[in-house]
């Protein structure tokens, strides 16, 4: 856990002048893992401060967390977008025929193009 003062505090803890304690390490790996490309719909775990954790439960809008927030929000929409169109589908394709539609999704695994080539 890291005291982060000024600026670097999250929007509660400048609104209640209180001080703002961050898990730096979990938001380190957090944002290694969205590079990663493992972004889900929910920040990752530790990223908000311990006062927003513990006793608020509100989400954590810290300055240094808001990149992760952007692809969090993105995912989010993506996700929502996607149901949406799903079930938009489903609806149709049941009107049509009842198909059996299983919910299971496949991992696209994103190959890495600039590997091609051999010397
Ligand atoms: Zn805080
Ligand atoms: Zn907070």
């Amino acid at each position: 856990m890291k005291l982060v003062g000024g600026v670097a505090r999250c929007c509660n803890c400048v609104q209640d002048r209180t001080e703002c304690r961050v898990n730096t390490r979990a938001i380190i790996q957090g944002r290694t893992s969205v590079k990663a490309g493992r972004v889900t719909a929910r920040a990752p775990t530790g990223t908000s401060c311990l006062r927003c954790n513990m006793s608020l439960h509100r989400l954590c809008d810290l300055p240094r967390t808001a990149d992760l927030w952007e692809k969090v929000n993105a995912k989010r929409a993506m996700l929502a977008t996607e149901k949406t169109k799903a079930e938009a589908e489903k609806k149709s394709a049941e009107v049509e025929e009842k198909k059996v539609a299983s919910g299971s999704k496949q991992k696209s695994t994103e190959e890495l193009g600039a590997a091609g080539r051999l010397k």
